[in-house]
């Protein structure tokens, strides 16, 4: 964690104090190192280069333009799910050529737009995706190359609510489905069927899992080879693990480039990987003031101005964020203490039992790798504004999403006519 780093008992990020943000813009706030991000790209894309796999950065994951730029610039594509995600690929610059749309609802309207734009692939994973995009692309007169998605019944093994790619998960087609899908769309005149997709769920750490997902995509694209068909490409999905918690491990990278290797020599397929997480979580935090600290039995609880509404993954998933003092001091004894929002739900909690020194009303703390489903999963529940997002390089800072007034928070609503009439009645 090199991004973010104590000075003189301060907590940066780079080279500016996470202090000096709070004072500018408020608290909470998410802040990301944009040298972090540009190192871990690099290393992913380094290590993968001898497989040729084109990274599609999975844009869902933190979607902030600034963000989603930084990576297209260094040579990412994106994958995304939605209409709104490809206008946020496009608009930071990542080329329609290299964006694959991913998804497992994905309407006509949709669809129309993606193929209008022109997009690398659009994989599909249902028999009336393939009628909806026929029907588009005939309608446009514009040809578009689908992908197949597999459901492989393999688990990620993270948690239930992240895991993908179980027979029973609403994910990806059963094997013998895309394999009559394949057919079918290859008798189209304006469908071109190019390849397999297959994506498990996120949180993979160990190479096996992946190596038992890819196995049956090689398996499946060998038999549509047999029946005469072209497999030109294989999307691998996301789903790199990372460490939340001190020594746990990540997804060992060299083991998965290592597979990536062995599916392109066996496949002879172009391969896209679609990382989200392990891109940007390590790359962030989210700043919160202490409002108070409380005693609630035996527990110690620290009452911040972040909540889950902020960074829902603690009561989501029941995950696991480190909290770090802003500010200090080696000497103070810690203990562990609770952190939790202002929400008005029991689950508003951001870590349970954390380490830390004695906090006060005003102490600052980070809580660390929120780069990633944090600010992407953010809401306005309680009356809550979105929170800002700050980009920090070297010792330069800005804000890429400023935090809004509650009036703009409110300005999508109104009241019904009817309304006035009764109050003038
Ligand atoms: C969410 C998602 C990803 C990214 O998952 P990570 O765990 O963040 O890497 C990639 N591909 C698809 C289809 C997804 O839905």
């Amino acid at each position: 964690m090199s991004a973010f780093d104590y000075r003189n008992g301060r907590l940066h990020v780079e080279d500016v104090s996470l202090a000096a943000i709070a004072a500018d813009v408020g608290t909470p706030f998410y802040c990301y190192s944009a040298t972090a991000l540009g190192e871990r790209y690099d290393r992913l894309a380094r290590t993968v280069a001898p497989s040729g796999a084109a990274i599609a950065y999975a844009v869902k994951a933190n979607g902030n333009l600034a963000v989603v730029e930084l990576l297209g610039r260094l040579g990412a594509g994106a994958d995304v799910v939605s209409e709104g995600e490809i206008r946020r690929a496009l608009a930071a610059g990542v080329p329609a050529g290299r964006i694959v749309f991913s998804g497992v609802g994905k309407s006509r309207e949709e669809l129309a737009f993606a193929i209008g734009k022109g997009l690398h692939q659009i994989n599909i994973e249902s028999a009336a995706e393939l009628d909806r995009i026929a029907a588009v692309s005939e309608a446009l007169g514009a040809t578009a190359a689908v992908a197949f998605r597999v459901n492989p019944d393999v688990s990620a093994g993270g948690h239930d609510k992240i895991d993908t790619g179980r027979r029973t998960d609403k994910f990806g087609l059963p094997p013998d489905e895309a394999i009559r899908l394949y057919h079918a769309a290859a008798g189209l005149s304006r469908v071109v069927p190019v390849g397999l997709a297959v994506h498990i769920g996120s949180q993979v750490r160990d190479v096996e899992i992946f190596a038992k997902a890819y196995g049956r995509l090689l398996d499946l694209s060998a038999r549509l080879r047999s029946e005469g068909l072209d497999v030109s490409r294989l999307d691998l999905g996301g789903g790199l693990g990372v460490a939340y918690r001190d020594g746990e491990r990540e997804l060992p990278l060299d083991a998965y480039a290592g597979l990536l290797a062995d599916v392109a020599r066996r496949s002879g397929a172009r391969l896209t990987i679609e990382p989200g997480r392990w891109l940007v979580a390590d790359a962030g935090v989210l700043v919160a003031t202490v409002n108070t600290v409380k005693q609630a039995g035996e527990r110690r609880i620290a009452i911040v101005d972040a909540a889950m509404n902020d960074l829902i993954r603690p009561t989501l998933y029941d995950a696991h964020h480190p909290v770090w003092p802003v500010d200090r001091n080696e000497a103070a004894p810690r203990h562990p203490s609770t952190v939790a929002g202002p929400v008005c739900e029991s689950g508003d909690i951001l870590a349970v039992d954390a380490p830390l020194p004695d906090l006060g009303a005003g102490d600052l703390v980070a809580i660390g790798k929120a780069g990633a489903y944090g600010a992407a999963m953010s809401s306005g529940y309680n009356g809550r504004l979105l929170a800002p997002e700050v980009l920090v390089r070297g010792g330069e800072k800005a804000v890429v999403r400023r935090r809004p007034s509650h009036d703009e928070a409110m300005a999508l609503e109104s009241l019904p006519r009817w309304s006035s009439a009764a109050d003038a009645a």
